[in-house]
């Protein structure tokens, strides 16, 4: 088996990233081997929170790569970016799902000579959900609250690193942190109900890796970080490639100078709850209710009948801040 690290960068770095700032870390050693012949192509928020590829031209540009979008990116001229970049005498990182990385890495090899200036990193994927829905949810929030979403994090660090609390800001400036309409979406992503169908069949749920480096949660970190650590994020990042090894060797020399850690993990506790380096999503119970819903009724119909948007739901959740709020949650839930 390859070798397998636990990261987590500084706090400033996890406070936006999704887990502990591996792709900062990456980014940076890439920067500094290739200085201004570096480029790298990442996934930012868009206009209208669009989701989609975007090039970095410095180290500095990549902070607006950092943070998952759980949503299928537009990768539209993708390909054609990277070739390019290549044949203008760049080296390339690129960042992105196995699915879409494999894809670019198969197309450099047969178009470019420079294949050996592209360096790539695969994520641990549960799956993209259809980017349709994604519209239709922010529509959906936009109609419920008459204002129009203009940022999110899907994993808003000042609640918690587990449990993808979620940040919405509105174009009325008011600010939506992890309620349970807000959730509506994260909740039937990770059931896996909005996914594409191919996601069912994903070939890349293995430890069989088509980049450079993968990276992902550490989910268990706690056996091998302190507690201030795993609760800021830890990144799991597995090095598939000599080009890899060259990468963590750099990051290496930097968590010396900058105090952060990139640790060596010598057992499988990682693979634990790792189910998706494993096998391919199940498809969910609650699928065809809500594609059959969302096909006919639209976004409000699906999720109301597949389950993710309920009254019980609701005063479920109006309960538990309730609870929270009279500082007897805690003691309840013990
Ligand atoms: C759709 C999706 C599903 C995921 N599922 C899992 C999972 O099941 N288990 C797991 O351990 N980890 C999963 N991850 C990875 C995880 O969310 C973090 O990206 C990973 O832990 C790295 O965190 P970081 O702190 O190093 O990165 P960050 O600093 O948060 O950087 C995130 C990187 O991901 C890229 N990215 C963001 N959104 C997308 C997107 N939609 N498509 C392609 N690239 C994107 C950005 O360009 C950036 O390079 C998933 C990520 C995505 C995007």
């Amino acid at each position: 088996m390859q070798n397998v690290y636990g990261y987590v960068g500084t706090s400033e770095t996890t406070s936006r990233s999704s887990s502990g700032g591996a792709f900062m870390a990456i980014a940076k050693a890439f920067f500094d081997e290739y200085g201004e012949k570096a480029r790298a192509l990442g996934v930012v928020f868009g206009e209208d929170l669009n989701v989609e590829y975007a090039v970095a031209e410095t180290f500095d540009a990549c902070r607006a790569f950092q943070g998952s979008k759980y949503v299928q990116s537009d990768a539209t001229g993708t390909i054609d970016r990277v070739v390019n970049l290549l044949n203008e005498g760049f080296a390339v990182l690129f960042v992105g799902t196995p699915c879409v990385a494999a894809g670019v890495k198969k197309a450099v090899a047969a178009r470019t000579l420079a294949s050996e200036r592209l360096w790539t990193v695969d994520l641990i994927c549960h799956g993209t959900p259809d980017k349709r829905v994604w519209r239709d949810y922010l529509s959906w929030l936009e109609k419920r609250r008459g204002a129009r979403p203009v940022e999110y994090s899907f994993r808003y660090k000042k609640v918690a690193w587990r449990g993808y609390p979620v940040y919405v800001k509105l174009s009325d400036g008011k600010e939506i942190v992890d309620t349970y309409e807000a959730r509506t979406y994260v909740r039937a992503f990770l059931k896996g109900a909005t996914m594409r169908e191919a996601c069912f069949r994903c070939p890349f749920k293995n430890l069989d890796r088509c980049g450079d480096l993968t990276i992902g949660d550490f989910w268990g970190a706690e056996a091998s970080f302190d507690q201030d650590e795993a609760k800021r994020g830890v990144s799991l990042i597995l090095e598939n490639s000599e080009k890899g090894a060259a990468i963590i060797e750099r990051m290496r020399r930097d968590a010396e100078v900058e105090g952060t850690r990139l640790q060596k993990i010598d057992d499988d506790v990682f693979m634990r709850r790792q189910d998706n380096l494993k096998r391919a999503l199940p498809k969910p119970p609650q699928y065809d209710a809500f594609w059959d819903a969302y096909k006919k009724d639209g976004f409000d119909a699906a999720v109301r009948r597949a389950g993710f948007f309920t009254w019980k739901g609701r005063l479920r959740a109006r309960g538990i801040w309730l609870l929270k709020k009279v500082g007897l949650y805690s003691a309840l839930k013990k």
